[in-house]
């Protein structure tokens, strides 16, 4: 689950680290009132507006403006909101921006990366950090990659603050700024810990004119498996900031995830979901979707994974493939007939079922009269859904 910049930076605050502070606002009746609060509060002219979206690459989008008065703060404001904001991790439509962060603008010196995150290769959380801040850290680590400094922390014993010393200093801080580098560090490791974040980036990291270390920037994801236990977390969600299928597909238990072909794919299993899209990328074809509907197939999954599926008007055909280990595919089958004949399909369905009792699965198939396409091998049935997709394409 991800959240916007100003809920990241509540968090960060919660835990002590420094931020580029300011009010949120839906609405554009509301800047006034909110440019005025934020003058008061930290005594400045001078403000920077910022859309709230989840995707990142806002500034060069145009989402975020530095204001240097309260008109133009207010002019920036209507001009943010409510704007299609397109950037570099946004769909090319770009994404609607329903919030803007009136914040305080500050005098920066100078700007760094830091982001914290899972090191799956090693399996222990790693800091990243760099002098290379503001920019897309993607390009620093393709060209000078020996520009980001690594902490790798043991589990047992967190962040040790040896280890934050040694990353305030490959960002080459000395005197009271080190000591506000080493706890920086210190609280943001405790935050990505506590609240079962995946990733914690702050880009830009920023020394102020003032001598101050502030976190201008803050990005949070967080282990999907792990909110039941951050009732907190969970309220910051904003589905408007989601696929709306995708979150349909939730409420079901599905894992969904849309894509641009026209092949509609349900399928048991993540591995074998992957498979699947990959032989039916082979066979010349293009994958609508990832969904994997877990391990009970039965008659309510397949209906609604048909549903989720067959509301993206691409899909052309839809290949079943599961595989029957704990499930039997005779179940499968006759869930699959039920659900055909209750929904009435209209697109070509081809199934393959392997597994446990898949040739009783087959008769049920080729006797039901519903019109379903039975497949044998994996490959077979890629080829006769690439196929029937062309057909109605
Ligand atoms: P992002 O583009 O989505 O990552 O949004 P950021 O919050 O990181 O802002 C983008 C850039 O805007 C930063 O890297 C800064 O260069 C600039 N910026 C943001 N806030 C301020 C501010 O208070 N003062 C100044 N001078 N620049 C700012
Ligand atoms: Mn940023």
């Amino acid at each position: 689950m991800k959240i916007h910049e100003f809920q990241a930076k509540q968090l960060l605050k919660k835990y002590g680290v420094p931020i580029q502070d300011g009010f949120t606002i839906d609405s554009i009746d509301d800047a006034q009132a909110a440019i005025d609060k934020v003058s008061q509060e930290f005594s400045t002219d001078q403000f920077v507006i910022k859309a709230q979206i989840h995707a990142g690459g806002r500034g060069k989008g145009g989402g975020v403006k530095f204001s240097s008065s309260k008109e133009k703060a207010l002019e920036n404001s209507r001009n943010i909101l409510g704007m299609q904001l397109i950037t570099h991790q946004t769909s090319p439509e770009g994404q609607l921006v329903r919030k803007i962060m009136v914040a305080e603008a500050l005098d920066i010196e100078k700007e760094f990366y830091v982001a914290i995150t899972l090191d799956r290769s090693v399996g222990q959380n790693v800091v990243m950090v760099s002098t290379e801040g503001g920019v897309e850290i993607e390009e620093v680590a393709a060209h000078s990659p020996e520009k980001i400094i690594k902490e790798w922390i043991n589990p047992a014993f967190g962040l040790r603050p040896f280890q934050a010393r040694n990353l305030a200093y490959a960002l080459g801080f000395e005197g009271d700024l080190f000591k506000q580098a080493v706890s920086f560090f210190l609280n943001l490791y405790k935050c990505y810990v506590d609240t079962d974040a995946s990733i914690a980036e702050v880009n830009p990291l920023v020394i102020t004119k003032q001598g101050k270390l502030v976190a201008l920037d803050g990005k949070f994801n967080f282990d999907d498996n792990a909110l039941y236990r951050h009732k907190d977390i969970v309220a910051m969600r904003d589905l408007d900031e989601e696929d709306p299928t995708e979150v349909e597909a939730g409420k079901s238990h599905l894992n969904y995830i849309k894509l641009d072909g026209n092949v509609g794919c349900m399928v048991n299993g993540a591995g074998l979901a992957m498979g699947t899209m990959d032989i039916i990328q082979l066979k010349g074809g293009q994958p609508a979707n990832f969904l994997d509907v877990g391990g009970g197939a039965n008659v309510e999954t397949v209906k609604n994974g048909f549903k989720i599926i067959l509301s993206d008007k691409n899909v052309k055909a839809v290949l079943i493939n599961i595989f029957g280990g704990i499930v039997r595919c005779d179940r499968v089958a006759n869930g699959i007939i039920q659900a055909v004949s209750e929904l009435h399909l209209t697109v070509p369905v081809v199934v393959r079922l392997e597994g446990t009792n898949a040739i009783l699965a087959k008769e049920l198939l080729e006797t039901s009269g519903v019109s379903i396409i039975a497949a044998g091998s994996l490959a077979d049935a890629a080829e006769k859904v690439v196929a029937a997709a062309t057909k109605g394409a």
